[in-house]
C-alpha cells in the first residue's frame, strides 16, 4: 500500500449529476430518518454516476492502474471503491451491520478509489473500523473528520507509516497499520504467494547486479548491470506493483525474501 495523489479537479459527472443525488438522498433522509435507520428505506445509489468512465479514468490515472490497498495491477478492470462503505457499515467482523452507512460520500471524490475485487468484494466489504465507535458520524450532519478512523486512508495517510514489510510479509508499525492488514487480508496466501514470486524475481536483478560490479571489462556483464540497474529502479516507483515491498527488499537487501 502506497501514498495516492487524486487529482485535484473532480472529474464529471460528480460535482454536477454527483452533487444533485447527494442532495436528493440527504432531503429523503431527513424526512425518514427512522425507516433509513431500520433498514425499511435505503438508499439507491446511481452507479451510473461514481462509476462513470470520467471517474474510473481519472482514478486509473491517479493509481496508475492499480489496487489502492494491495498494488495488485488490475488497469481498468478493478472496482470503484467507496472508502468509506455507502451502504452500510460494519465495525468488526460478526457485528450488527449499521444502516444506512456513509451514503452521503456515494458521489464524494475524496472516498472513491479504485480497488481489485478481491479487496473490495471479499475482504473490505462494509468494515470500517474506528477506535471509538462513538464518535462515528451516522448521518450527513455527522463530522468524518472527527472519526478516529483505524484503516489508512489511502490520500491522507502515509501508508508507509503504518505497514512495514519484511520479504513478501506486511507487518504491522502502528495500529493502524494493524486494523489495515487484518481487514484487507494484505498477507492473505495468494497476495503472499505472488508478492513473494516478484521479489525472488528482483532478487535475482540485484544478485546480478552485485555479481558483475567487480567485472565491467566484460560487456555482457556491463549489459546485464544496466538492464538490472533499470528494472530495480522501476520496481520501486509508484507506478510498479507492489512497489512498497520492493523498497522494502531493496532497503534490506533481499535478506528476507527467500531463493
Ligand atoms: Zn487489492
Amino acid at each position: 500500500m502506497i501514498r495516492v495523489q487524486k487529482s485535484a479537479t473532480i472529474p464529471e459527472p460528480l460535482p454536477t449529476k454527483g452533487k444533485k443525488a447527494r442532495k436528493l438522498d440527504c432531503t429523503a433522509y431527513s424526512r425518514n430518518v427512522e425507516a433509513f435507520h431500520s433498514g425499511e428505506k435505503t438508499f439507491k445509489s446511481d452507479r451510473n454516476i461514481y462509476t462513470h468512465a470520467k471517474v474510473k479514468r481519472q482514478l486509473v490515472i491517479d493509481q496508475y492502474g492499480k489496487c489502492c490497498y494491495c498494488e495488485r495491477r488490475i488497469g481498468d478492470k478493478g472496482d470503484v471503491e467507496h472508502f468509506r462503505p455507502k451502504g452500510a457499515v460494519q465495525q468488526a467482523s460478526g457485528n450488527p451491520l449499521i444502516k444506512p452507512g456513509y451514503y452521503w460520500l456515494a458521489y464524494d471524490w475524496n472516498n472513491l478509489y479504485l480497488s481489485c475485487s478481491v479487496c473490495n468484494q471479499h475482504h473490505k466489504q462494509n468494515h470500517f473500523p474506528l477506535i471509538d465507535p462513538e464518535t462515528r458520524a451516522l448521518n450527513h450532519k455527522g463530522k468524518i473528520e472527527k472519526e478516529s478512523r483505524l484503516i489508512i486512508d489511502p490520500s491522507q495517510d502515509n501508508p508507509e507509516e503504518h505497514i512495514g514489510f519484511r520479504g513478501a510479509s506486511a507487518y504491522e508499525i502502528t495500529p493502524a497499520g494493524k486494523a489495515t492488514i487484518s481487514v484487507l487480508q494484505l498477507n492473505d496466501v495468494t497476495l503472499e504467494d505472488d508478492r513473494l514470486n516478484y521479489l525472488k524475481y528482483l532478487k535475482i536483478c540485484y544478485k546480478i547486479l552485485e555479481n558483475s560490479r567487480k567485472d565491467t571489462g566484460n560487456l555482457i556483464a556491463r549489459e546485464l548491470i544496466a538492464d538490472a540497474t533499470q528494472l530495480l529502479d522501476e520496481a520501486v516507483q509508484p507506478t510498479a506493483k507492489y512497489s512498497a515491498a520492493a523498497r522494502s527488499a531493496i532497503e534490506t537487501q533481499f535478506q528476507y525474501v527467500s531463493d
